[in-house]
């Protein structure tokens, strides 16, 4: 029986799914799931990724079975199990999505080509977004993601499954491979299912507030569209969502609110492949700087105090320690917070971006490796090609959260801080202090460095860097390999911050760009 297997990784859906329909146009099909100790094991991996991968598995798995077929999940190092399955019955074809992951799936992917290879086992695999392999012009890059997101989606093909003598595995608990079990209580579900009403729910209702409400952690919660971790999944696919959306706005009046946030999220679906393309391009900015010439700025100083006390949300900024809180809670934050605390790591606490990256990939449930990174040393100012954004914590939580109505729902101590002095509770005179029962330095923390003399000194190092003859002339290369290009959609939000520009009248004076 020459049978292909289809090998399901971040990729956990039936629709629009190109090596799945290639492989049963030709066909027999062996549906594949590899749960690889190897992979779980690396730093940027955690708990409820893996739960919410098994959510996704669970549903892949029903919809298999309705069809007549199964899901084989096996646990172990995938050309092991393909060696095993071989063995069994040889296959003539492996069929996947490419996957631009980390720096251990990358490696891995090297040794399945090899193997296949050695066995005469033809590999295909297909674009999973529109990020393309070996581009050697990002001049054509934005022509090929237009190109791939007007191909038509693949139909369900009809199945026909190869009955192999092998058992699947039973799913291991976290544990069992090594992970911290901590599961965000309030994180979303996974599953294909779940993916979809989501989708349904952002284009029929909620894209209404998008712009406008997706840079305070008040309103972005329910303002953004909240589908990050099933793209990261593939339980939906980035075309099946361009599409969508491309179509929701052909329906939405002009000029209507509708259109107007579902245009800002399509420039989102169009950034989220711009940087997963410069991993693609360059894997090694998952660890070393993307411009060289800032290598040793940070590395000396690591400072492990600082790192705990960020991680543990007590930096003795409110919105900081609220944001650490939430994130711990329910697996998310918007973009603007996410990138106040890269700020607030990268400056006032002059901390390398590497450890902190780990850190957040871990409690982010939509780990996404080429967004991650790229957005990391973005706003650690080591890419050398974007305009450097510092954060103000104090000047963030006086625009976004003004009442302090997200810093007491997430850190209940604050509660009992008058308003007036809840943007910096530091300062509370020791009377006023022991009247509402919060002692600065033993029921709230006192900050962890002086914010303004900090940031300033690091600004004044970074700048220092940055005036290097030798740093500047290795800017052009960069921007060559990388950069956006005039005409992209949403072009700078490449800052992330778009649609909340504010206008030159009304500057926002929390993001000092070192660009003078
Ligand atoms: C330091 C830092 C780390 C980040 N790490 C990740 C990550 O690991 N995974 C991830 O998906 N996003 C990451 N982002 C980008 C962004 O914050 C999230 O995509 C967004 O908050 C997810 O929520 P949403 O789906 O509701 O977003 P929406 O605003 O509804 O956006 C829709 C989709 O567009 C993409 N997108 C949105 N903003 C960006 C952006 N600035 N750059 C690239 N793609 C974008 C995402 O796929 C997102 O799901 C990071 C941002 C920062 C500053």
């Amino acid at each position: 029986m020459a049978y292909r297997v289809v090998w399901f990784k971040r990729d956990l859906r039936l629709h629009d799914h190109a090596p799945l329909a290639e492989a049963a146009r030709l066909g027999p099909v062996l549906c594949l799931y590899l749960i690889e100790p190897g992979l779980w094991a690396q730093p940027d991996m955690a708990a409820q990724h893996y739960r919410f991968a098994l959510e996704g598995l669970a549903d892949l798995e029903a919809e298999l079975r309705r069809l007549g077929g199964r899901l084989l999940v096996k646990v172990g190092e995938v050309v092991e199990v393909l060696a095993q399955l071989h063995r069994a019955a040889p296959f003539v074809a492996l069929h996947a999505h490419e996957e631009t992951g980390n720096g251990w799936t990358y490696s891995r992917d090297l040794a399945v080509g090899r193997w296949c290879r050695e066995q005469g086992v033809a590999w295909r695999e297909w674009p999973q977004f529109g990020v393309v392999r070996r581009l050697d012009d990002r001049d054509r890059w934005q022509r090929e993601w237009e190109a791939l997101m007007r191909l038509p989606q693949q139909p369900l093909p009809a199945l026909q499954f190869a009955d192999l003598p092998v058992a699947g595995d039973e799913w291991p608990a976290p544990q069992q491979l090594g992970l911290d079990p901590w599961d965000p209580p309030q994180r979303q579900q996974g599953g294909r299912q779940q993916g979809l009403a989501v989708l349904d729910d952002f284009l029929g209702r909620r894209c209404e507030f998008y712009r406008g409400n997706i840079s305070s952690p008040l309103s972005a919660p329910s303002a953004c569209s909240r589908l990050s971790p099933y793209l990261a999944q593939g339980s939906l696919g980035l075309r099946e969502v361009v599409q969508a959306t491309r179509a929701a706005i052909a329906c939405a009046p002009a000029g209507s609110r509708q259109r107007q946030g579902l245009s800002a999220f399509l420039s989102r679906l169009y950034w989220h492949c711009h940087f997963i393309q410069k991993l693609e391009s360059e894997p090694a900015l998952e660890w070393r700087n993307l411009h060289r010439g800032y290598d040793g700025l940070r590395e000396p100083d690591w400072d492990p105090a600082r790192f705990e006390a960020l991680v543990q949300g007590r930096t003795g900024w409110p919105l900081v320690d609220a944001c650490v809180a939430m994130l711990r809670q329910t697996g998310w934050l918007n973009f603007r917070m996410r990138a106040m605390l890269v700020s607030v790591a990268a400056y006032p606490l002059w901390l390398h971006w590497r450890e902190v990256g780990l850190w957040l990939a871990r409690e982010f449930l939509d780990y996404e490796p080429g967004i991650h990174w790229s957005q990391l040393q973005m706003q650690s100012g080591t890419t050398g090609i974007n305009t450097t954004r510092v954060y103000n914590p104090v000047k963030q939580a006086r625009d976004q959260d003004p009442r302090g109505v997200f810093v007491r729902r997430w850190l209940p101590v604050m509660r009992r801080v008058p308003d007036s002095w809840i943007f910096e509770p530091w300062r509370m005179p020791a009377e006023l202090q022991a009247r509402c029962g919060v002692r600065v330095g033993i029921d709230i923390p006192e900050p962890v460095v002086d914010l303004e003399s900090a940031t300033r000194e690091a600004k004044h190092r970074l700048y220092a860097r940055r005036g290097r003859p030798e740093v500047r002339a290795a800017k052009a290369a960069i921007v060559d390999r990388h950069g956006s290009r005039k005409g992209m959609p949403g072009r700078v939000a490449e800052h992330g911050t778009r649609s909340n520009r504010r206008s030159a009248a009304e500057p926002d004076k929390s993001q000092l760009s070192l660009d003078f």
